[in-house]
């Protein structure tokens, strides 16, 4: 089925990912050194940057998942947002890490924090892959992020544009076919 869209440019080649990645993993593994990490994966964006980033750690993890839905357009965090999976696993006095794809907004991390929190963790901080702080509309930043995007609708490494486009090695930008 044509999605009336096609790849127009690569905005990051899959090389530079994996070694932003490598520095991520390294920075990551020094400060958890010694701890009881749990790595905590934002279905379904966000599980191809986990793939790869749990194997650049040098420290044991624990992986969990958990899947969200905004209300709203498909392009457009509304900020309510509903829990479609939830933890398997208790958090309680755990130090977790949020393993993002991206953040826009920042509405669905806010929820997503303050419902984490509620769990009492023992410490809880974010990694996103990618960043577009100019889209932000509340006051939130990744304590680790790889790339600070511009304002554009990115797909591959994970991301989707109605599902399709996620097995791209690259992120991309996409244009409409006329
Ligand atoms: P926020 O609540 O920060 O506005 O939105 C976060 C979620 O919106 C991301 O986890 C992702 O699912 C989706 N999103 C935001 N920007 C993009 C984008 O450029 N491309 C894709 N594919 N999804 C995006």
């Amino acid at each position: 089925m044509s999605s009336g869209k096609y790849v127009e440019k690569v905005l990051i080649e899959a090389e530079t990912i994996q070694k932003k990645i490598k520095e991520l993993g390294d920075k990551i593994s020094k400060d958890y050194a010694g701890e009881d990490l749990v790595l905590i994966c934002v279905l379904k964006g966000a599980v191809v940057f986990l793939s790869d980033l749990m194997r650049s750690l040098d420290i044991p993890v624990e992986i969990d998942f958990m899947a969200v839905s905004s209300y709203g357009a498909a392009t457009e965090s509304s900020g309510v947002v509903r829990i479609l999976k939830d933890l398997e696993r208790s958090i309680e006095g755990r130090h977790c890490l949020i393993v993002e794809d991206i953040i826009d907004t920042g509405l669905t991390l806010k929820y997503m924090k303050e419902y984490l929190l509620s769990q009492l963790p023992a410490s809880l901080k974010v990694v996103a892959l990618l960043d577009k702080p100019q889209r932000r509309k509340v006051d939130i930043a990744p304590d680790y992020c790889g790339f600070k995007i511009p304002d554009e609708f990115v797909v591959g490494f994970g991301l989707d544009f109605n599902e399709r486009f996620r097995s791209l090695p690259g992120v991309c930008v996409l244009g409409d076919k006329l």
